[in-house]
């Protein structure tokens, strides 16, 4: 196998994870059909040249973005306070002067934002399902190049695309020249500074630090985003390169066998509180539960304010979430919360109530 962004061969495995859900996101009906879904294999191998990390074992053909998948965390007041920040920095980097097209748009939250904040916006999501007139269900192609955009948006997207690298070179292909475009990924650099082993999932096939990202093109501007967790990169897209440049690949085993020794930590939390339950029923709570307790022991449920995730069953080990009023049912109890970044918004919402509440930083 060849890194995916240089050809480079020199690839070392550096953290592998078997049989985990292809879909944390997914949420399902009943528990055997929870059980039942299909899964595969987490291998992490980091390329020595340019220091790209991806899933060697990851199959494109596997995935399938139906009306199933539920991603939306434009629910929680902190992520849309986190949007509205982004479009701060679109105006500061006078976005609004331009013509945009968001490619993966999803259901068109953040675009709905933009074109109420002012600037021009198409969107692109083959898997789009709603009505607006501005969104195309249609992948991006030459045969768009009509539509003559000045910026193009990609925004969590190309963590999840199998040949990174082959898809940029087609949307550069498919714009006039000038273009430029925004790239926003998860950090690899977070994951590995706070352990995050519940960051590290199928859907997710690419994991980018701020160098590897940048060796893709010839000039780029970097910054982070969203407490560091994101990082974003906005580039000329004619500075797209063939492929990757060498860049940084010091990434040790000591980082990763941190890692690791957090998820037995986790484990040890898990099965000492048990009852406990786990807020956030995302791709992190869901990575989290069959990692920490696979065979449903000790997590009760995980509690989730997405109201088509509730009253359904997790991917794998099956458990089930809950709305935060079902709460009212519990007398008390542990919660574990996922990201810290809600810890205030949900400590508001159990006020007055008997429960603890963790955060993932307290275990260790
Ligand atoms: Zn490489």
């Amino acid at each position: 196998m060849k890194c995916k962004l240089c050809e480079n061969n020199n690839l070392s495995t550096i953290y592998t994870v078997p049989n985990v859900p292809i879909f944390q996101n997914k949420v399902y009906a009943t528990v055997s059909e929870a059980q039942n879904i299909m899964t595969g294999n987490v291998t992490l191998v980091m390329c020595s040249n340019c220091g790209f990390i991806f899933n060697a074992d990851f199959d494109r053909n596997a995935m399938n973005y139906d009306a199933q998948y539920q991603n939306e965390q434009a629910h929680s007041l902190y992520f849309k306070k986190y949007l509205l920040e982004l479009i701060d920095l679109f105006t500061e980097k006078k976005f609004h002067e331009m013509r945009i097209i968001e490619i993966g748009c999803g259901k068109g939250y953040f675009l709905e934002m933009l074109r109420k904040n002012g600037f021009d916006v198409t969107g692109f999501d083959p898997a789009y399902e709603g009505d607006s007139p501005y969104i195309v269900r249609d992948y991006y192609s030459e045969k768009y190049l009509h539509l003559n955009a000045d910026l193009i948006v990609l925004r969590h997207t190309l963590e999840h695309i199998d040949a990174p690298l082959k898809f940029l070179r087609g949307i550069a292909h498919a714009v006039s020249s000038g273009a430029q475009i925004f790239i926003e990924v998860p950090s690899f650099e977070w994951i590995l500074e706070k352990r995050a082993f519940w960051d590290i999932f199928y859907e997710h096939c690419n994991y980018f630090t701020f160098e590897s990202i940048a060796s893709l093109f010839q000039e780029s501007e970097q910054g982070l985003l969203f407490n560091n967790q994101y990082m974003y990169l906005l580039a000329d897209l004619s500075d797209l390169r063939e492929q990757a440049a060498p860049a940084n690949a010091t990434l040790t085993n000591f980082e990763v066998s941190k890692m690791l020794e957090l998820l037995r930590f986790c484990r040890e939390f898990v099965q000492s509180h048990s009852g406990m339950l786990v807020w956030g029923a995302g791709a992190k709570g869901v990575t989290f539960a069959s990692l920490t307790d696979p065979n449903r022991n000790y997590i009760s449920s995980l509690v989730d304010i997405n109201p088509e995730k509730q009253g359904r069953y997790i991917a794998k080990t099956g458990h089930s979430v809950i709305s935060p009023a079902q709460l009212a049912d519990f007398e008390g109890g542990d919660i574990l919360v996922m990201n810290d970044n809600y810890y205030q918004e949900i400590q508001k919402q159990i006020k007055g109530r008997r429960f603890n509440l963790y955060t993932l930083g307290a275990i260790q």
